[in-house]
């Protein structure tokens, strides 16, 4: 079957990037990475989708609420925009994930766009089978997403050198990157995509 390929970056925010309230340390590097991604995935006419965490000020997803985080990514907030050296196409597609306060939604297919179509919807109507996969943070929303395509029956490859993670312990990402990979995502340096 031919592949039919999207772009989806996954979080890549104010917040999760060093100076945000919830920072992956280093998040903020993979930002030259995903840019140099979106201009050769444009010379490809690969679509872009663009995830977003966008929680209430009060949710169950917060430390202070009963969760495990502290507040980040509230919506319409200086930590909810992505990362100001993103350089996100004007036509990528924008998904808000997190806005109901009862659910954590780490993953990008519990997302909707501004029509209220949800990621898999939004995929379909593209006609893609196939995701790039780039972001934060490899051992949380990058992990269940990618879990989700594979589970979905999108093909899924993870571009190894623009994600990051949180490592809450030590050994996160790698854990993560194993569960992806035995999972059926192949992992690709960005040098080495073969678009
Ligand atoms: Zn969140």
């Amino acid at each position: 079957m031919k592949h039919s390929s999207a772009f989806l970056i996954i979080d890549l925010q104010n917040d999760f990037c060093p100076g945000g309230s919830l920072a992956v340390p280093h998040g903020n590097e993979i930002v030259p990475v995903v840019n140099r991604c979106l201009e050769l995935f444009a010379e490809k006419k690969i679509p872009v989708i663009a995830s977003r965490d966008w929680h209430p000020a009060r949710s169950s997803h917060f430390r202070e609420f009963g969760g495990i985080w502290p507040p980040h990514c509230i919506q319409v907030t200086h930590g909810a925009k992505f990362h100001p050296s993103l350089h996100l196409p004007s036509n990528a597609v924008i998904v808000s994930k997190g806005m109901d306060p009862e659910r954590n939604d780490y993953s990008a297919f519990r997302a909707m766009d501004a029509r209220g179509m949800d990621l898999e919807q939004i995929l379909e109507e593209k006609g893609i089978n196939h995701l790039y996969v780039a972001g934060l943070a490899t051992d949380y929303c990058v992990k269940e997403s990618v879990l989700d395509a594979l589970r979905l029956g999108f093909a899924v490859t993870v571009i190894s050198d623009a994600v990051m993670g949180v490592e809450l312990q030590e050994g996160d990402s790698q854990r993560a990157t194993k569960e992806m990979t035995a999972t059926g995502a192949k992992m690709r340096s960005s040098h080495d995509l073969g678009v």
